[in-house]
């Protein structure tokens, strides 16, 4: 069942949300060849305790760390490891916390030092999906229109779009309904309607959309190797029109990068319609 939140809720969340954006903006800075995911695990923990907050997901369903750190050809749910983070490798880090009873969640995929061109493309084209989805959460669209402006954006590049993992609802669980796949027809799913809340968060791979699980349980891998890219808001529906949550701009400021879509997303929305 849909929880719809209240204006105060909401603000519970955008605030959880904002943690989470500081905490990515403070592991940006720290990204780089030599540095590890357990490093940055360990950090990520620090900093969101020091914040008054806990870790979203550190013991969700037995997960055992803070973040999800999911490099290269892995989609999501990578366990932090102590293998260094090598130039030109990308590496998709999922951070969520519980603050004051709500949750925020949020993920982007950062490059180390130099990328191929073809994988910038994927990042770049990935994210800009993640507009067009948030584009498509207004009143009267459903759940469908946002799977579908994603996949309608990504797919004419050979990408592939996870089937099996989705977006979701997001408030005093992290994980609520309604599930929004980042696929789909636009007529199809539940009507959005003001209060809901979710994380939307494609998981676009450069080749097949097939995907393997290591046997650690956790991590999702490419099932032919090729790297795979994951960028999420935390988004609510508010008179009618999307408003994002979360935001990138401490990830910018600390790789020193102009604030680029979000800023015109939020400035004039109706440029990301199709
Ligand atoms: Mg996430
Ligand atoms: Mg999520």
């Amino acid at each position: 069942m849909i929880q719809y939140k209240t204006k105060e809720e909401i603000e519970k969340i955008r605030k959880a949300a904002l943690l989470v954006s500081k905490t990515l903006g403070m592991l940006a800075k720290e990204i780089k060849p030599g540095v590890t995911g357990l490093q940055l695990d360990k950090l990520a923990e620090e900093f969101i305790r020091d914040h008054g907050a806990k870790p979203g997901f550190l013991g969700l369903y037995g997960f055992p760390n803070t973040l999800c750190i999911s490099p290269n050809e892995q989609v999501v749910h990578g366990i932090p490891t102590d293998r260094p983070f090598e130039e030109g490798d990308i590496v998709s880090i999922d951070c969520g916390v519980l603050l004051d009873g709500y949750y925020g969640d949020q993920a982007y995929t950062f490059t180390v030092g130099e990328v191929k061109p073809e994988v910038q493309k994927l990042l770049d084209i990935t994210k800009e999906s993640l507009y067009r989805g948030i584009a498509k959460m207004k009143r009267g669209n459903r759940v469908g229109h946002i799977g579908h402006a994603i996949q309608n954006h990504v797919e004419p590049h050979g990408y592939g779009v996870v089937r099996e993992l989705v977006g979701h609802g997001l408030g005093r669980t992290m994980h609520e309904d309604p599930q929004v796949p980042n696929y789909g027809r636009p007529g199809s799913g539940k009507k959005l309607k003001d209060g809901l809340v979710l994380a939307i968060e494609p998981m676009i791979n450069m080749g097949t959309h097939r995907i393997i699980q290591y046997p650690d349980g956790w991590t999702i891998k490419t099932a032919d190797g090729l790297p795979s890219a994951h960028f999420e808001h935390d988004v609510a529906l508010i008179n009618g029109k999307p408003e994002i949550l979360s935001t990138f701009y401490y990830i910018y400021e600390a790789l020193g990068l102009p604030l680029g879509e979000e800023d015109e997303f939020r400035r004039n929305p109706d440029k990301w319609k199709m």
